[in-house]
């Protein structure tokens, strides 16, 4: 494969290779690297959105377009100076990209952050004012991170750059977290994968836009051999409880691996171990008499013939869009068991593979997988978030929230008649009351196919109860069963759980947070657990798009400014101010009240048992950037 001098010198292959790239991602690049917005002018009026399949450049004006990238690269391959370009007096031009390539507008706000994301050169990316510890401040210093999954991994790594000893503890074999436990068939990203990885580490070898769950693993297991993790890891031990000492400022945690229980003492520990991580069997009635086999999908059972079997899946959610078309086609009879439906997006990336063009164009021309990142970034997530608010006196409240939402639905329904045809009793179970993005939104998996299927039955109802051989729905009908395979998600509201952390004069977090009503300041740190942070707690999961990567990058660079803080101060305790916690969740509140998600019709894993929505962030990206950019040491109490 050329490199991009050899691919010059071949103009031919280079033109051919450019034309399978997306022509407005490759001109949002040559605009960016001419810095001359004569070509962003002349494809506005063709992009109608983010998505390469959203425009609609005419042949003509994209092969102008290569030549003169070709020109331009030919003339200034020599020149060092084409990829450092003074960004923040660029604005006006960075803005019109930025609009053009989204065929929108997208506010000033967005230009800080966009130009972050353009400093590929830095190797401290997103790292938090280029913070390398001083070795006298890290003497007898140590972090423990918890979990190893894609979170507590890049702890890990932004620990290493600045110097910060620290050790991974993690309950399982390997690194991955989700991507190593789950497996099930059909198992991978609704993310596009371009933003669903770090930063820093972008990966151009994805076969695929929405990769399946081996590729994900596996550029998890990368990451951790290019950063030399292996060795800071302590594999196969779960943490079970911690406390804080208050006269020693330290934390002790008590772990458990298969033959011995061991203590470990740090000055700040940092969980990693995610919101979906322990696997929700659902406790109906007379479960455990089956005789057959209950399989979560978190937990796979790979040595299970799943052929010519009378199979069912409970739920109707991300894992069972991927796993249930798959079962369907061994399966002697699938049975789904939808307790609500969700709305399904039709999106032709999905099941798409990228061409080798477009792999070659993101891996060597400058800036190009920067630009593509920015268009999937708004187009997946801050794109769409005004259209989450309910508008007051809406006409078609609650079924939607405001006109945007009701053209979402709209579409939807047109969707989902245009695959499943005249089948109207079909049509009617599957299509929910609630808003569009009430629930987390689902990519079509070919789902609406599948429920086509002879072999298929969708029941709109639930189990009520489960017997020897079979079980008894809601509806009053009797299946008999082989297995159950259970898509039912996690025990997502219960943070953290089962470990038990004990902080400042004895009080225990779950009682704190009264099992499942957690409230953290930016969903990382909580009064008198001093010293203590989260990553992917309380209220940043991302139900609007986004990717949890992009999440994690914030908080980490946020802990990070928690420490650097610490060693300027030369104190050993920072305790988040109760009032600035309650302040926050107050405003985090205000802000869901008027959401989607607290639709009175959308019952989700999103909310607690009082209703509360504790799992997913109100803000934009942009709003949680800003937020957790830099500590304020007025928000802590220093000890
Ligand atoms: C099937 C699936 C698909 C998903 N797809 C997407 C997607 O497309 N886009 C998106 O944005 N998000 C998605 N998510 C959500 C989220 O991005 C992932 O869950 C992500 O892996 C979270 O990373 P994490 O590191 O925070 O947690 P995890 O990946 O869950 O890792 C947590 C780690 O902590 C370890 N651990 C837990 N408790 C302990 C303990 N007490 N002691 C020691 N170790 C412990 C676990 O073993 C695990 O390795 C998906 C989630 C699932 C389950």
């Amino acid at each position: 494969m050329y490199n991009l001098f050899d691919a010059l010198k071949n103009p031919k292959w280079l033109d051919r290779n450019l034309a399978e790239a997306d022509i407005v991602t490759l001109t949002l690049t040559l605009s960016y690297l001419s810095q001359d917005n004569y070509f962003l002018k002349k494809i506005k009026p063709y992009v109608k959105g983010p998505f390469d399949y959203s425009a609609k450049v005419p042949e003509e004006l994209a092969g102008e377009i290569r030549k003169k990238l070709i020109l331009f690269l030919n003339k200034n391959i020599n020149n060092n100076s084409m990829l450092v370009r003074n960004i923040n007096n660029d604005n006006q031009l960075i803005k019109q990209i930025m609009n053009t390539g989204v065929g929108g507008v997208v506010p000033d706000e967005y230009i800080p952050m966009m130009c972050e994301e353009l400093l590929t050169d830095k190797k401290f990316s997103r790292n938090y004012d280029d913070f390398v510890a001083k070795k006298s401040d890290v003497k007898n210093f140590k972090v423990i991170i918890i979990g190893a999954g894609l979170c507590g991994l890049l702890a890990a790594i932004k620990l290493s750059q600045a110097n910060i000893p620290f050790t991974v503890i993690e309950k399982n074999d390997s690194v991955g977290g989700t991507w190593y436990e789950n497996s099930y068939p059909g198992c991978g990203v609704d993310t596009p994968n371009h933003v669903y990885s770090y930063s820093f580490e972008p990966s151009f070898h994805w076969d695929e836009f929405y990769s399946k769950r081996d590729s994900i693993y596996q550029y998890l297991l990368n990451c951790e051999k290019k950063y030399n993790l292996k060795t800071n890891i302590k594999f196969n031990t779960s943490v079970e409880s911690m406390k804080f000492n208050e006269k020693q400022s330290k934390w002790v945690l008590c772990t458990r691996s298969k033959n011995e229980e061991k203590t470990y003492v740090a000055n700040i520990v940092i969980s990693a171990v995610g919101q979906l991580n322990r696997g929700l069997i659902p406790n109906i009635k007379g479960i455990d008499n089956f005789s057959g086999h209950i399989i979560h999908t978190a937990s796979w059972d790979h040595a299970y013939d799943y052929n010519n079997k009378n199979l069912a899946v409970i739920g109707t959610g991300a894992s069972a869009m991927q796993a249930a078309p798959e079962l369907a086609k061994c399966a002697k009879k699938l049975t789904i068991f939808q307790r609500t439906p969700h709305w399904v997006l039709a999106n032709p990336n999905y099941h798409r593979k990228l061409s080798k063009g477009k792999k070659w164009t993101l891996e060597n021309l400058p800036f190009y997988s920067r630009w593509y990142r920015f268009q999937l970034f708004w187009g997946f997530s801050d794109g769409i978030h005004a259209s989450l608010y309910e508008e007051k006196d809406w006409e078609n409240f609650p079924n939607t929230i405001n006109p945007t939402n009701d053209r979402f639905r709209k579409n939807i329904v047109k969707y989902v008649e245009s695959v499943i045809g005249d089948d109207k009793e079909l049509i009617e179970k599957v299509i929910p009351d609630y808003p569009p993005y009430g629930k987390r939104m689902l990519v079509d998996n070919h789902w609406y196919e599948m429920l086509k299927k002879d072999n298929v039955e969708l029941v709109a109802g639930e189990i009520k109860e489960v017997f020897l051989d079979g079980a008894l729905d809601s509806l009053g009908n009797k299946h008999n069963l082989d297995a159950i395979i259970c898509a039912t998600g996690f025990n997502a509201n219960k943070f953290l759980w089962p470990m038990k952390v004990e902080g400042s004069e004895s009080l225990r977090l779950n009682e704190v947070w009264e099992e499942d009503n957690p409230k953290a300041y930016l969903g990382i740190t909580v009064p008198d657990f001093p010293n203590f942070y989260i990553m992917y707690g309380p209220n940043t999961n991302l139900a609007h798009g986004g990717s949890i990567y992009f999440h994690g990058e914030c908080q980490i660079r946020y802990i990070l400014g928690c420490i650097k803080m610490m060693f300027e101060n030369n104190v050993s305790v920072l305790n988040c101010k109760s009032e600035v916690c309650e302040e926050y969740n107050k405003k985090l509140d205000e802000e869901h009240d008027k959401m989607v998600w607290s639709n009175e019709l959308v019952d989700s894993w999103y909310r607690n048992s009082s209703g509360r929505v504790v799992n997913v962030s109100p803000w934009r990206l942009v709003d949680y950037w800003n937020m957790t950019s830099k500590p304020n040491i007025k928000d802590f109490k220093l000890g």
